[in-house]
């Protein structure tokens, strides 16, 4: 029997259960009853603000990245919709009340172990609050696209980048 996944048990019949091929993966699998357990994957939420042509980053202030800027996003809980998710986390980490206005990508892969495996990116607008940073963010600020900081992980630049061939395809 591998070890290659964290020993769980059957949610049917309590028997621990197996690292096996099964659909495509190497997943837990009962041996007593056949039960398959497929993990649910962690959903984060993202807000991207503009605002007079410049972009909203908070800095890290926890490691992974400590130091460098991301998108304010945080995850989404069970029962939350993640547009409230971008909104709430937003207000947490920079003190700005923002209003969602479109979906600007959806970002798959985790690149750390206690990072999100899917990231939905939400282009929002302030409504409201003061620039003040909380959480785990230290720093708040707004950037031109010409002049921003070093970015935390592959899903800011990803998500920036969008923004940026956004802007330049209106000009
Ligand atoms: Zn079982």
């Amino acid at each position: 029997m591998s070890e290659a996944l964290p020993a769980i048990h059957c949610l049917r019949c309590g028997m621990r259960m197996e690292s096996r091929q099964a659909y495509g993966g190497l997943r837990p699998v009962c041996p007593a009853c056949g039960h398959v357990h497929f993990e649910d994957p962690k959903v984060a939420a993202a807000a991207l603000v503009e605002r007079d042509g410049r972009l909203l980053l908070v800095r890290r202030a926890n490691n992974p990245a400590r130091g460098q800027w991301t998108l304010p996003a945080g995850f989404v809980d069970a029962d939350e919709d993640p547009q409230a998710a971008a909104a709430r986390e937003c207000l947490e980490e920079t003190g700005l009340e923002v209003r969602v206005t479109r979906l600007l990508d959806v970002i798959a892969g985790r690149e750390h172990p206690r990072g999100a495996s899917i990231v939905i990116v939400y282009l929002a607008e302030a409504a409201g609050g003061e620039l003040k940073a909380g959480d785990d963010a230290d720093e708040v600020a707004f950037f031109p696209a010409d002049g921003l900081p070093a970015l935390a992980f592959r899903a800011t630049r990803q998500a920036v980048q969008r923004w940026a061939d956004g802007r330049r395809s209106m000009l």
